[in-house]
């Protein structure tokens, strides 16, 4: 019997996610020998042209990493949603935009002013920016589009499941494989992983105290953390109450707080709204003064509360100038 074919391919992204293909260690060996790759760029040399001469639908399922942010990312996604029978969004930037869609706190003419003319390292004087054009002697050069606005897989096109996590974890990704090679999928649009919260799962939830009432905020390099005790109970920003379980607690296990990559629970539609209506209700202070001083404490509170999930926010992006 023919195998199912399978294709991975990388929107903006940081090539973690094909790390945590590679991270499968022997178990890829199980994923090679059940499915046919078709598509695979950063480790097998496949071309566009390979891709369009299959059969709409042909691809059994496509796992997507990165965010669309360029002409030629949404090309790529839509070929390869017609090419599939199912997209699964693989990993926090196909998910929910993850940390590219912070680029929404901007847009594309203020990403370029800082990347090609503002930050130190610019080589003095050098203030070329792409150009989607270049003539050369040997011919024109193209480059694709970048947008004003970074999306989640979702706001391009149609996807079917969602595996998610910065990068998703070896054991969420076998469990999806197995999953689907075996037909027996949880509803279109899931979210593959457990609808808990991370607190629900976070072996230092037992140590909170009845009732958290805090009055100043640290950063982590600013206090001992104590590797048993909650962090936020400890005045710690950590995302646990906003944020889904499965990834296994890998920060908290280092002893760093939650930063929110697997998303939001099925409950909660805006994870950064979440994450602050979880903190203002701990928050014991009533005189106004000192509740500036505590909101100056966190240098980037929109940046934190939103760190992976801003570009599919109720926020979405800021407001472009006309
Ligand atoms: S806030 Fe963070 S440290 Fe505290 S229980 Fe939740 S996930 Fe664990
Ligand atoms: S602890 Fe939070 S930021 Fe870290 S891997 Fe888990 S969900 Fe992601």
């Amino acid at each position: 019997m023919a195998k199912p074919k399978v294709a991975f391919y990388w929107n903006a992204s940081c090539g973690g996610c094909e790390e945590a293909i590679v991270d499968l260690a022997e178990d890829i060996l199980k994923v090679v020998d059940a499915v046919e790759i078709v598509l695979w760029p950063v480790a097998m040399d496949f071309k566009r042209s390979d891709v369009e001469a299959l059969k709409d639908g042909e691809i059994a399922v496509t796992f997507m990493n990165g965010a669309v942010r360029t002409s030629e990312q949404e090309d790529w996604s839509r070929l390869l949603r017609r090419k599939s029978g199912l997209i699964v969004a693989f990993g926090s930037c196909a998910h929910i935009g993850g940390i590219p869609g912070l680029a929404n706190f901007s847009d594309r003419a203020g990403v370029f002013q800082t990347a090609y003319h503002d930050v130190p390292s610019m080589e003095g004087g050098n203030t070329v920016e792409p150009r989607l054009m270049t003539k050369m002697p040997e011919g024109d050069l193209e480059l694709p589009e970048i947008w004003d606005t970074v999306h989640a897989l979702d706001q391009v096109i149609d996807v079917d499941y969602y595996l998610p996590g910065c990068a998703p974890p070896p054991d969420l990704i076998m469990e999806a494989v197995g999953a689907i090679l075996k037909g027996e999928l949880p509803p279109k649009g899931s979210v593959l992983a457990p609808e808990k919260s991370l607190c629900d799962t976070c072996g230092r939830n037992d140590s909170k105290p009845d009732k958290i009432e805090l009055s100043e905020l640290k950063r982590p390099h600013q206090t001992f953390m104590d590797p048993e005790k909650c962090f936020l109970a400890e005045g710690v920003l950590c995302m646990g109450p906003a944020t889904r379980s499965g990834c296994g607690e890998r920060c908290i296990n280092a002893n760093m707080p939650c930063r929110g990559c697997f998303g939001p629970t099925d409950q909660v539609r805006d994870q950064g709204a979440k994450f602050l209506s979880a903190l203002a209700s701990i928050v014991d202070i009533k005189d106004p003064e000192e509740m500036e001083r505590l909101k100056d404490s966190i240098p980037d509170p929109t940046g934190v509360s939103y760190m992976y999930s801003l570009a599919t926010s109720f926020l979405t992006r800021r407001q472009l100038s006309k």
